[in-house]
């Protein structure tokens, strides 16, 4: 059936590669890498071969790359692995933080744990100022994601870091919708961060952590010895050579292309469409578009859009399915009709200007627009 997928910020397709990556990992058969005979050890070398090119593309040591089922694992490893540091101390996070970081945190102030989640506003990122504002004696931690996956706005985090790296508190951050997006090279500064393989081409369900500093984890999965003890369990190996594969394939050049389909398909809406707002005025990574279109109802254009075989998203998709407004564009307080009315379009390397073209078409239609301005 004819489909359009622009809602590559929930999810996006594996590449064929990782397919068959996947594919080939599971007619090794039976192999655990723990085993010592040979299909064990030839098991634990494709892991080897796999973290090594992980660590590489983060520029880290091997060892500081600890696979997990995916980035809300990864961020409870951290925050609740840290929590012995942080009871009785602060934290200084954002109001824009995926679920994965805000419900952790609200555990968290349910066992003292003090945090102040700094307001993003309209621009739907949080500045250095804002930061150093709110800083005590007491901060033990700093949380913010790279970028935010409602919007695509990015917020500073080498300034951040090098200022946090300064006073010596932890920054931690959420890479997940920054990785295949951004330059690794902007995470430098960050005391360890997180993604997930999902959301650029790899398979569900494997994420990882990158400690890029000595952080000490009380780990959350206790058991065997893998992933240096710091989460037990068999490894899923079949979703780490899918994750390897996939940050293999990442290819910086693609985002520029992706940033011209991104603008064209917001240029021409702006064109078309009276009343169209983009949501998040920071600078944005190349796929996102988060648009307003004022007076009328994101849930029913979704639906529409979805008759037409397009696929979008309103608010994440971790709350859509519940009408409650996006918590993250209200938080931005950009208003109720605003945050209602909108819609976010995210868009990969596999998007084409065909797509965006019959999208474009298509929207027109549904909001009964006319060709001519
Ligand atoms: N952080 C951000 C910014 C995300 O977009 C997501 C996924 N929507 C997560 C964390 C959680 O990732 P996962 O569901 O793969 O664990």
């Amino acid at each position: 059936m004819f489909s359009i997928y622009l809602d590559n910020n929930a999810t996006t397709k594996m590449a064929t590669p990782v397919i068959e990556a996947c594919i080939e990992e599971m007619y090794h058969g039976a192999s655990n890498p723990s085993s010592i005979h040979t299909p064990g050890r030839a098991a634990k070398s494709r892991l080897i071969k796999a973290r090594d090119l992980v660590a590489g593309y983060f520029n880290v040591a091997s060892k500081k790359v600890i696979f997990t089922s995916g980035a809300t694992e990864a961020l409870n490893m951290i925050l609740r692995g840290m929590k012995k540091r942080l009871v009785g101390k602060h934290i200084i996070t954002s109001n824009v933080e995926h679920a994965a970081v805000y419900q952790t945190l609200l555990a968290l102030e349910q066992e003292g744990v003090e945090v102040t989640y700094l307001p993003a506003g309209h621009k739907g990122y949080i500045s250095q100022s804002q930061v150093e504002e709110v800083y005590k004696p007491t901060t033990q931690l700093i949380i913010l994601m790279a970028v935010n996956n409602e919007t695509g706005v990015i917020t500073p985090i080498e300034s951040i870091g090098k200022w946090a790296k300064d006073k010596k508190i932890p920054f931690i951050v959420d890479a997940t919708a920054a990785i295949g997006k951004i330059s690794p090279f902007l995470l430098k500064e960050a005391s360890a961060f997180v993604c997930s393989a999902h959301k650029f081409h790899g398979p569900k369900g494997i994420g990882a952590v990158i400690l890029q500093e000595n952080l000490i984890l009380e780990p959350q999965i206790t058991g065997g010895y893998q992933e240096y003890s710091l989460r037990a369990g068999t490894e899923n190996l079949v979703g780490i050579i899918g994750f390897a594969k996939a940050i293999e394939l990442i290819d910086e050049k693609n985002f520029l292309t992706i940033k011209q389909l991104r603008d064209y398909f917001e240029s021409q809406l702006i064109s078309l469409i009276p009343n169209l707002y983009i949501n998040g005025e920071g600078p944005r990574v190349c796929n996102t578009s988060n648009l307003s279109f004022l007076g009328e109802e994101g849930e029913v254009l979704l639906m529409k859009l979805d008759l037409e075989g397009i696929y979008a998203s309103h608010g994440s998709a971790c709350s859509s399915g519940s009408l409650e407004p996006s918590r993250v564009l209200m938080n931005m307080e950009l208003g109720k009709a605003r945050v209602l009315s909108a819609l976010r379009f995210s868009f990969s390397r596999y998007s084409t200007i065909q797509e965006i073209e019959l999208t474009i078409q298509k929207l027109q239609k549904i909001l009964c627009l006319s060709n001519t301005k």
